[in-house]
Protein backbone atom coordinates (compact mmCIF):
# COMPACT_ATOMS: atom_id res chain seq x y z
CA UNK A 1 0.00 0.00 0.00
CA UNK A 2 1.36 3.74 -0.78
CA UNK A 3 0.56 6.94 0.76
CA UNK A 4 -2.73 7.48 -1.23
CA UNK A 5 -3.96 4.02 -0.39
CA UNK A 6 -4.34 0.79 -2.42
CA UNK A 7 -5.86 1.19 -6.03
CA UNK A 8 -9.70 0.35 -5.79
CA UNK A 9 -11.48 -2.52 -7.41
CA UNK A 10 -14.16 -0.81 -9.09
CA UNK A 11 -16.20 -2.83 -11.58
CA UNK A 12 -16.97 -7.03 -12.58
CA UNK A 13 -16.94 -8.00 -16.11
CA UNK A 14 -15.64 -6.09 -18.91
CA UNK A 15 -17.98 -3.93 -20.38
CA UNK A 16 -18.15 -4.52 -23.93
CA UNK A 17 -20.29 -1.14 -24.95
CA UNK A 18 -19.22 2.51 -23.66
CA UNK A 19 -20.36 5.70 -24.21
CA UNK A 20 -17.64 8.86 -23.80
CA UNK A 21 -19.19 12.36 -23.13
CA UNK A 22 -16.96 14.80 -24.82
CA UNK A 23 -14.86 15.15 -27.74
CA UNK A 24 -12.08 16.82 -26.50
CA UNK A 25 -8.57 15.50 -25.84
CA UNK A 26 -9.11 13.45 -22.92
CA UNK A 27 -12.78 11.72 -24.23
CA UNK A 28 -11.32 10.97 -27.43
CA UNK A 29 -7.90 9.42 -26.18
CA UNK A 30 -9.92 7.25 -23.27
CA UNK A 31 -12.33 6.17 -26.46
CA UNK A 32 -9.34 5.49 -28.58
CA UNK A 33 -7.62 3.60 -25.64
CA UNK A 34 -11.01 1.78 -24.76
CA UNK A 35 -10.83 0.68 -28.72
CA UNK A 36 -7.58 -1.36 -28.00
CA UNK A 37 -8.98 -3.07 -25.46
CA UNK A 38 -11.96 -4.26 -27.44
CA UNK A 39 -14.81 -1.82 -26.47
CA UNK A 40 -17.49 -1.15 -29.12
CA UNK A 41 -17.34 3.42 -28.11
CA UNK A 42 -20.17 5.70 -29.06
CA UNK A 43 -18.92 9.78 -28.42
CA UNK A 44 -21.34 12.14 -27.44
CA UNK A 45 -20.50 15.80 -28.05
CA UNK A 46 -22.76 18.68 -27.78
CA UNK A 47 -21.13 20.82 -30.34
CA UNK A 48 -18.15 19.26 -32.22
CA UNK A 49 -14.80 17.45 -31.96
CA UNK A 50 -11.85 19.88 -30.15
CA UNK A 51 -15.01 22.76 -29.43
CA UNK A 52 -14.06 22.92 -25.56
CA UNK A 53 -10.35 23.57 -24.32
CA UNK A 54 -8.40 21.27 -26.73
CA UNK A 55 -9.00 23.54 -30.10
CA UNK A 56 -7.17 27.17 -29.07
CA UNK A 57 -4.45 26.27 -26.47
CA UNK A 58 -0.78 26.16 -26.84
CA UNK A 59 0.08 22.62 -27.37
CA UNK A 60 2.64 22.52 -25.78
CA UNK A 61 3.69 18.83 -24.67
CA UNK A 62 5.77 19.64 -21.63
CA UNK A 63 5.82 16.84 -18.32
CA UNK A 64 8.91 19.09 -17.50
CA UNK A 65 6.55 21.97 -16.63
CA UNK A 66 2.96 19.79 -15.75
CA UNK A 67 2.93 21.46 -12.27
CA UNK A 68 -0.03 21.92 -9.76
CA UNK A 69 -1.75 25.25 -10.65
CA UNK A 70 -2.22 26.38 -7.09
CA UNK A 71 1.45 27.10 -5.86
CA UNK A 72 2.26 30.35 -3.43
CA UNK A 73 3.26 32.47 -6.15
CA UNK A 74 0.29 32.31 -8.27
CA UNK A 75 -1.82 33.18 -5.51
CA UNK A 76 0.12 36.23 -4.81
CA UNK A 77 -0.27 36.90 -8.37
CA UNK A 78 -4.07 36.38 -8.38
CA UNK A 79 -4.58 38.85 -5.16
CA UNK A 80 -2.49 41.77 -7.32
CA UNK A 81 -4.99 40.19 -10.22
CA UNK A 82 -7.83 42.26 -8.21
CA UNK A 83 -6.33 45.58 -8.01
CA UNK A 84 -4.77 45.64 -11.64
CA UNK A 85 -7.07 45.20 -14.31
CA UNK A 86 -4.20 44.68 -17.10
CA UNK A 87 -2.87 41.16 -14.86
CA UNK A 88 -2.55 38.25 -16.31
CA UNK A 89 -5.04 36.62 -14.09
CA UNK A 90 -8.28 38.03 -13.59
CA UNK A 91 -10.79 37.96 -11.31
CA UNK A 92 -14.57 39.31 -11.58
CA UNK A 93 -15.83 41.86 -8.79
CA UNK A 94 -18.89 40.13 -8.17
CA UNK A 95 -17.71 36.32 -7.65
CA UNK A 96 -20.60 33.94 -7.47
CA UNK A 97 -20.57 31.68 -4.51
CA UNK A 98 -19.59 28.69 -6.56
CA UNK A 99 -16.50 30.66 -7.08
CA UNK A 100 -15.41 32.02 -3.45
CA UNK A 101 -15.86 28.59 -2.51
CA UNK A 102 -13.51 27.49 -5.30
CA UNK A 103 -11.13 30.43 -4.42
CA UNK A 104 -10.77 29.51 -0.96
CA UNK A 105 -9.91 26.12 -1.49
CA UNK A 106 -7.46 26.99 -3.81
CA UNK A 107 -5.90 29.44 -1.41
CA UNK A 108 -6.01 26.57 0.80
CA UNK A 109 -3.64 24.54 -1.65
CA UNK A 110 -1.68 27.60 -2.20
CA UNK A 111 0.87 26.53 -0.09
CA UNK A 112 5.05 25.26 -0.57
CA UNK A 113 3.68 21.80 1.40
CA UNK A 114 0.59 20.89 -0.24
CA UNK A 115 2.18 22.05 -4.22
CA UNK A 116 5.06 19.19 -3.34
CA UNK A 117 2.73 16.50 -1.90
CA UNK A 118 0.41 17.27 -5.70
CA UNK A 119 3.64 17.51 -7.68
CA UNK A 120 4.52 14.48 -6.28
CA UNK A 121 1.48 12.67 -7.22
CA UNK A 122 1.58 14.09 -11.00
CA UNK A 123 5.17 12.34 -11.51
CA UNK A 124 4.31 8.82 -12.68
CA UNK A 125 1.43 10.13 -14.64
CA UNK A 126 3.84 12.86 -16.35
CA UNK A 127 6.04 10.15 -17.11
CA UNK A 128 3.27 8.23 -19.45
CA UNK A 129 2.56 11.48 -20.83
CA UNK A 130 5.20 11.65 -24.58
CA UNK A 131 5.05 7.41 -24.69
CA UNK A 132 1.07 7.61 -24.56
CA UNK A 133 1.15 10.15 -27.45
CA UNK A 134 3.74 7.85 -29.42
CA UNK A 135 1.01 5.12 -29.17
CA UNK A 136 -1.40 7.23 -30.45
CA UNK A 137 0.76 7.79 -33.69
CA UNK A 138 2.54 4.57 -33.91
CA UNK A 139 -1.12 3.07 -33.75
CA UNK A 140 -2.81 4.93 -36.76
CA UNK A 141 -3.62 8.59 -35.80
CA UNK A 142 -2.59 10.49 -38.22
CA UNK A 143 -1.12 13.64 -36.86
CA UNK A 144 2.58 13.90 -35.41
CA UNK A 145 4.60 15.35 -32.29
CA UNK A 146 7.08 17.47 -32.80
CA UNK A 147 10.39 18.22 -30.49
CA UNK A 148 10.68 21.00 -28.93
CA UNK A 149 13.84 21.65 -29.98
CA UNK A 150 14.06 24.35 -28.80
CA UNK A 151 11.94 25.14 -25.76
CA UNK A 152 13.02 28.92 -24.68
CA UNK A 153 11.24 30.85 -21.52
CA UNK A 154 12.68 34.50 -21.87
CA UNK A 155 13.07 37.25 -19.57
CA UNK A 156 14.47 41.00 -19.49
CA UNK A 157 16.82 40.22 -16.73
CA UNK A 158 18.49 37.47 -15.17
CA UNK A 159 16.77 38.31 -11.31
CA UNK A 160 13.29 37.50 -13.26
CA UNK A 161 14.33 34.33 -14.48
CA UNK A 162 15.02 33.55 -10.96
CA UNK A 163 11.40 32.14 -10.07
CA UNK A 164 11.38 29.39 -12.70
CA UNK A 165 15.64 28.46 -11.78
CA UNK A 166 13.56 27.89 -8.97
CA UNK A 167 10.63 26.20 -9.49
CA UNK A 168 12.58 23.59 -11.70
CA UNK A 169 14.59 22.72 -8.47
CA UNK A 170 11.34 22.52 -7.22
CA UNK A 171 9.97 20.38 -9.66
CA UNK A 172 13.47 18.19 -9.52
CA UNK A 173 12.98 17.51 -5.91
CA UNK A 174 9.84 16.05 -6.39
CA UNK A 175 11.53 13.95 -8.31
CA UNK A 176 9.95 14.74 -12.25
CA UNK A 177 12.54 14.33 -14.96
CA UNK A 178 13.05 17.79 -16.42
CA UNK A 179 16.99 19.37 -18.00
CA UNK A 180 17.53 22.91 -18.27
CA UNK A 181 20.43 25.42 -19.22
CA UNK A 182 20.58 29.27 -18.34
CA UNK A 183 21.28 31.17 -21.43
CA UNK A 184 22.08 35.40 -22.16
CA UNK A 185 20.09 37.31 -24.12
CA UNK A 186 22.16 36.66 -27.05
CA UNK A 187 22.15 32.95 -26.68
CA UNK A 188 19.06 32.94 -26.77
CA UNK A 189 17.86 35.04 -29.67
CA UNK A 190 20.51 32.75 -31.59
CA UNK A 191 17.64 30.20 -30.71
CA UNK A 192 14.98 32.06 -31.10
CA UNK A 193 16.10 35.02 -33.27
CA UNK A 194 11.80 36.26 -33.24
CA UNK A 195 13.07 37.56 -29.56
CA UNK A 196 13.94 41.11 -29.00
CA UNK A 197 16.71 42.95 -27.58
CA UNK A 198 14.74 43.09 -24.61
CA UNK A 199 15.41 39.53 -23.91
CA UNK A 200 18.25 39.59 -21.55
CA UNK A 201 18.11 36.07 -19.66
CA UNK A 202 16.56 32.87 -20.86
CA UNK A 203 16.29 29.19 -19.80
CA UNK A 204 16.46 26.04 -22.16
CA UNK A 205 14.76 23.56 -21.13
CA UNK A 206 14.95 19.89 -22.99
CA UNK A 207 13.23 16.95 -23.49
CA UNK A 208 9.77 18.93 -24.43
CA UNK A 209 7.00 18.65 -27.59
CA UNK A 210 4.80 20.18 -28.93
CA UNK A 211 1.49 19.48 -31.57
CA UNK A 212 -1.23 21.62 -33.39
CA UNK A 213 -3.76 20.57 -30.70
CA UNK A 214 -6.77 21.08 -32.56
CA UNK A 215 -5.19 18.68 -35.49
CA UNK A 216 -4.03 16.54 -33.27
CA UNK A 217 -7.45 16.15 -31.88
CA UNK A 218 -9.47 16.03 -35.33
CA UNK A 219 -7.15 12.95 -36.55
CA UNK A 220 -7.51 11.29 -32.69
CA UNK A 221 -11.60 11.30 -33.71
CA UNK A 222 -10.95 10.12 -37.48
CA UNK A 223 -8.35 7.02 -35.78
CA UNK A 224 -11.47 6.16 -33.45
CA UNK A 225 -13.97 6.14 -36.57
CA UNK A 226 -11.97 4.59 -38.74
CA UNK A 227 -11.56 1.46 -35.81
CA UNK A 228 -15.74 1.85 -35.99
CA UNK A 229 -16.42 3.89 -32.95
CA UNK A 230 -19.20 6.49 -33.36
CA UNK A 231 -18.74 10.02 -33.13
CA UNK A 232 -22.36 11.58 -32.25
CA UNK A 233 -21.90 15.81 -32.57
CA UNK A 234 -24.46 17.64 -31.86
CA UNK A 235 -25.60 15.63 -28.83
CA UNK A 236 -25.92 17.49 -25.15
CA UNK A 237 -26.11 14.91 -22.91
CA UNK A 238 -28.60 16.18 -20.05
CA UNK A 239 -27.91 13.34 -17.77
CA UNK A 240 -27.21 9.80 -16.69
CA UNK A 241 -29.33 6.92 -15.07
CA UNK A 242 -27.68 4.16 -13.83
CA UNK A 243 -28.97 1.09 -13.29
CA UNK A 244 -27.74 -2.67 -12.46
CA UNK A 245 -28.17 -3.50 -16.24
CA UNK A 246 -26.67 -0.56 -17.66
CA UNK A 247 -26.48 3.48 -17.40
CA UNK A 248 -29.02 5.24 -19.70
CA UNK A 249 -28.24 7.67 -22.06
CA UNK A 250 -31.69 9.60 -23.25
CA UNK A 251 -33.23 5.88 -24.21
CA UNK A 252 -30.48 3.88 -24.81
CA UNK A 253 -28.37 1.79 -22.58
CA UNK A 254 -24.82 1.26 -21.99
CA UNK A 255 -22.02 -1.01 -19.91
CA UNK A 256 -20.43 2.09 -19.07
CA UNK A 257 -20.51 5.89 -19.46
CA UNK A 258 -17.25 7.74 -19.31
CA UNK A 259 -17.75 11.69 -18.62
CA UNK A 260 -15.44 13.70 -20.22
CA UNK A 261 -16.77 16.81 -20.63
CA UNK A 262 -14.04 19.63 -19.42
CA UNK A 263 -15.38 22.54 -17.93
CA UNK A 264 -18.67 20.58 -17.15
CA UNK A 265 -17.75 17.72 -15.72
CA UNK A 266 -19.60 18.52 -12.31
CA UNK A 267 -23.04 18.94 -14.17
CA UNK A 268 -23.39 15.08 -15.02
CA UNK A 269 -20.90 13.45 -12.44
CA UNK A 270 -22.11 15.34 -9.07
CA UNK A 271 -25.22 12.89 -8.68
CA UNK A 272 -22.59 9.98 -8.48
CA UNK A 273 -20.96 11.57 -5.51
CA UNK A 274 -18.02 13.95 -7.39
CA UNK A 275 -18.13 16.87 -5.14
CA UNK A 276 -15.20 18.58 -6.90
CA UNK A 277 -15.79 22.07 -8.21
CA UNK A 278 -14.80 22.53 -11.65
CA UNK A 279 -14.15 25.79 -12.53
CA UNK A 280 -13.78 27.62 -15.63
CA UNK A 281 -9.59 29.13 -15.86
CA UNK A 282 -10.30 30.90 -19.06
CA UNK A 283 -7.74 31.55 -21.61
CA UNK A 284 -7.27 33.08 -24.58
CA UNK A 285 -5.07 32.75 -28.15
CA UNK A 286 -5.03 34.21 -31.63
CA UNK A 287 -2.63 33.62 -34.27
CA UNK A 288 -0.14 36.28 -36.16
CA UNK A 289 2.49 35.90 -38.75
CA UNK A 290 6.51 36.78 -37.98
CA UNK A 291 9.39 36.74 -40.49
CA UNK A 292 11.09 33.78 -38.53
CA UNK A 293 9.11 30.90 -37.40
CA UNK A 294 10.79 29.55 -34.48
CA UNK A 295 11.48 25.74 -34.19
CA UNK A 296 9.62 25.57 -31.08
CA UNK A 297 7.72 27.08 -27.95
CA UNK A 298 8.96 30.55 -26.63
CA UNK A 299 7.62 30.98 -23.05
CA UNK A 300 7.40 34.72 -21.62
CA UNK A 301 6.85 33.47 -17.94
CA UNK A 302 6.84 36.81 -16.86
CA UNK A 303 4.31 37.94 -19.24
CA UNK A 304 2.09 34.90 -18.28
CA UNK A 305 2.67 34.30 -22.34
CA UNK A 306 2.86 31.56 -24.64
CA UNK A 307 3.98 31.09 -27.55
CA UNK A 308 3.54 27.80 -30.28
CA UNK A 309 4.96 28.16 -34.15
CA UNK A 310 1.83 26.41 -35.63
CA UNK A 311 2.13 25.87 -39.53
CA UNK A 312 3.48 29.29 -40.63
CA UNK A 313 1.67 31.48 -38.17
CA UNK A 314 2.85 31.89 -34.32
CA UNK A 315 0.13 31.19 -31.85
CA UNK A 316 0.07 33.55 -28.79
CA UNK A 317 -2.05 32.26 -25.37
CA UNK A 318 -2.61 33.52 -22.05
CA UNK A 319 -4.73 34.50 -19.39
CA UNK A 320 -6.13 33.28 -16.13
CA UNK A 321 -9.87 34.77 -16.34
CA UNK A 322 -11.89 32.92 -13.13
CA UNK A 323 -15.32 33.87 -15.08
CA UNK A 324 -18.44 31.66 -16.44
CA UNK A 325 -17.01 29.50 -19.30
CA UNK A 326 -19.88 30.38 -21.73
CA UNK A 327 -19.17 34.33 -21.05
CA UNK A 328 -18.69 36.58 -24.56
CA UNK A 329 -14.52 36.64 -25.60
CA UNK A 330 -13.32 40.21 -23.56
CA UNK A 331 -11.38 41.98 -26.68
CA UNK A 332 -9.75 43.52 -23.36
CA UNK A 333 -7.96 40.18 -22.59
CA UNK A 334 -6.47 39.79 -25.91
CA UNK A 335 -4.92 43.56 -26.06
CA UNK A 336 -3.49 42.57 -22.75
CA UNK A 337 -1.54 39.30 -24.18
CA UNK A 338 -0.51 41.57 -27.21
CA UNK A 339 0.77 44.31 -25.30
CA UNK A 340 2.19 42.63 -22.72
CA UNK A 341 4.66 40.69 -25.23
CA UNK A 342 5.65 43.11 -27.80
CA UNK A 343 8.09 44.53 -26.13
CA UNK A 344 9.73 40.55 -26.07
CA UNK A 345 8.83 39.99 -29.89
CA UNK A 346 10.38 41.63 -32.92
CA UNK A 347 9.46 40.68 -36.50
CA UNK A 348 6.07 39.46 -35.51
CA UNK A 349 2.99 41.83 -36.86
CA UNK A 350 0.72 41.39 -33.20
CA UNK A 351 -1.77 43.50 -34.71
CA UNK A 352 -2.85 41.16 -38.31
CA UNK A 353 -4.44 38.72 -35.52
CA UNK A 354 -6.49 35.96 -36.81
CA UNK A 355 -8.23 32.67 -35.01
CA UNK A 356 -9.18 34.88 -31.48
CA UNK A 357 -10.05 32.63 -29.04
CA UNK A 358 -11.51 32.01 -25.64
CA UNK A 359 -11.42 28.86 -23.79
CA UNK A 360 -12.06 27.03 -20.10
CA UNK A 361 -9.45 25.29 -18.49
CA UNK A 362 -11.37 22.65 -16.77
CA UNK A 363 -9.76 23.70 -12.92
CA UNK A 364 -9.65 21.84 -9.47
CA UNK A 365 -8.81 23.69 -6.51
CA UNK A 366 -6.08 21.04 -5.75
CA UNK A 367 -4.33 21.41 -9.28
CA UNK A 368 -5.03 17.70 -9.47
CA UNK A 369 -7.00 15.77 -12.09
CA UNK A 370 -10.33 13.61 -11.47
CA UNK A 371 -10.05 10.35 -12.89
CA UNK A 372 -11.70 7.49 -11.82
CA UNK A 373 -14.32 5.52 -11.00
CA UNK A 374 -17.53 7.08 -9.35
CA UNK A 375 -19.67 6.22 -6.36
CA UNK A 376 -21.43 3.65 -9.45
CA UNK A 377 -19.11 1.46 -10.63
CA UNK A 378 -20.54 1.98 -14.39
CA UNK A 379 -19.67 5.66 -14.11
CA UNK A 380 -15.94 7.18 -14.72
CA UNK A 381 -14.91 10.74 -14.92
CA UNK A 382 -11.84 12.13 -16.55
CA UNK A 383 -10.90 16.05 -16.23
CA UNK A 384 -10.19 18.56 -14.71
CA UNK A 385 -6.45 18.83 -15.43
CA UNK A 386 -6.41 23.00 -15.76
CA UNK A 387 -3.21 23.64 -17.42
CA UNK A 388 -2.14 20.35 -18.86
CA UNK A 389 -5.21 18.60 -20.23
CA UNK A 390 -3.27 18.14 -23.69
CA UNK A 391 -0.08 16.86 -22.39
CA UNK A 392 -1.84 14.43 -20.09
CA UNK A 393 -4.80 13.82 -22.20
CA UNK A 394 -3.32 10.54 -23.78
CA UNK A 395 -2.01 9.28 -20.43
CA UNK A 396 -5.33 9.82 -18.71
CA UNK A 397 -7.24 8.10 -21.68
CA UNK A 398 -5.21 5.18 -21.24
CA UNK A 399 -5.43 4.80 -17.61
CA UNK A 400 -9.03 5.55 -17.55
CA UNK A 401 -9.31 2.95 -20.26
CA UNK A 402 -7.55 -0.27 -18.26
CA UNK A 403 -9.51 1.25 -14.99
CA UNK A 404 -13.09 0.97 -17.04
CA UNK A 405 -11.81 -2.36 -19.06
CA UNK A 406 -10.05 -4.31 -16.16
CA UNK A 407 -12.43 -3.20 -12.97
CA UNK A 408 -8.88 -1.98 -11.57
CA UNK A 409 -7.44 1.00 -11.22
CA UNK A 410 -3.55 1.68 -11.81
CA UNK A 411 -1.42 2.56 -8.93
CA UNK A 412 -1.03 6.01 -10.98
CA UNK A 413 -4.41 7.16 -10.91
CA UNK A 414 -4.98 6.70 -7.12
CA UNK A 415 -4.35 10.70 -6.24
CA UNK A 416 -6.84 11.25 -8.36
CA UNK A 417 -9.87 9.67 -7.20
CA UNK A 418 -12.77 11.65 -8.27
CA UNK A 419 -14.59 11.07 -4.87
CA UNK A 420 -11.92 12.95 -2.89
C1 LIG B 1 -5.14 29.45 -23.42
C2 LIG B 1 -4.91 27.99 -23.05
C3 LIG B 1 -3.67 27.40 -23.28
C4 LIG B 1 -3.45 26.07 -22.91
N1 LIG B 1 -2.26 25.50 -23.23
C5 LIG B 1 -2.05 24.19 -22.93
C6 LIG B 1 -0.82 23.56 -23.29
O1 LIG B 1 0.04 24.18 -23.90
N2 LIG B 1 -0.64 22.26 -22.95
C7 LIG B 1 -1.58 21.56 -22.25
O2 LIG B 1 -1.33 20.39 -21.91
N3 LIG B 1 -2.78 22.10 -21.95
C8 LIG B 1 -3.03 23.40 -22.27
N4 LIG B 1 -4.22 23.99 -21.93
C9 LIG B 1 -5.21 23.20 -21.20
C10 LIG B 1 -5.98 22.25 -22.12
O3 LIG B 1 -6.46 22.98 -23.23
C11 LIG B 1 -7.15 21.60 -21.38
O4 LIG B 1 -6.73 21.09 -20.13
C12 LIG B 1 -7.69 20.42 -22.20
O5 LIG B 1 -7.99 20.84 -23.51
C13 LIG B 1 -8.93 19.82 -21.55
O6 LIG B 1 -9.39 18.77 -22.37
P1 LIG B 1 -10.76 18.04 -22.09
O7 LIG B 1 -10.92 16.98 -23.09
O8 LIG B 1 -10.83 17.68 -20.62
O9 LIG B 1 -11.87 19.19 -22.24
P2 LIG B 1 -12.45 19.89 -23.57
O10 LIG B 1 -11.45 19.98 -24.64
O11 LIG B 1 -13.07 21.17 -23.12
O12 LIG B 1 -13.55 18.88 -24.07
C14 LIG B 1 -14.78 18.67 -23.40
C15 LIG B 1 -15.84 18.47 -24.46
O13 LIG B 1 -17.05 18.06 -23.82
C16 LIG B 1 -18.14 18.64 -24.49
N5 LIG B 1 -19.28 18.64 -23.56
C17 LIG B 1 -19.42 19.36 -22.41
N6 LIG B 1 -20.60 19.05 -21.82
C18 LIG B 1 -21.22 18.13 -22.61
C19 LIG B 1 -22.46 17.44 -22.52
N7 LIG B 1 -23.29 17.62 -21.47
N8 LIG B 1 -22.79 16.58 -23.50
C20 LIG B 1 -21.95 16.36 -24.56
N9 LIG B 1 -20.76 16.99 -24.68
C21 LIG B 1 -20.39 17.87 -23.71
C22 LIG B 1 -17.62 20.03 -24.85
O14 LIG B 1 -18.36 20.59 -25.92
C23 LIG B 1 -16.19 19.73 -25.22
O15 LIG B 1 -16.01 19.50 -26.60
C24 LIG B 1 -4.48 25.32 -22.30
C25 LIG B 1 -5.73 25.90 -22.11
C26 LIG B 1 -5.96 27.22 -22.47
C27 LIG B 1 -7.33 27.81 -22.27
Amino acid sequence: MDAWGAPRRVVSGAPRRVAVVGAGMVGLSTAWFLQERGVDVTVLERRDVAAGASWGNAGWLTPGLATPLPEPAVLASGVRAVLSPSSPVYVPPSASPRLLRFLAGFARNSTAARWRRAMEALVPINGLALPSFDALVEGGVAAETRDAAPFVAAYRTAAERRVLLEEIEHIAAAGQDVECEALDGTEARALAPLLSERVGAAILLRGQRFVDPGRFVRALAGAVRARGGEIRTGTDVGGLRDGPDGVAVGTERFDAVVVASGVRLGDLARRFGVRAVVQAGRGYSFSVPVESVPSGPVYLPAQRVACTPLGDRLRLAGMMEFRRPDAALDPRRIRAIVEAARPMLRGADLDDRRDEWVGSRPCTRDGLPLIGATRSPRVFVGGGHGMWGITLGPATGRLLAETVATGRAPAELAPFDPLR
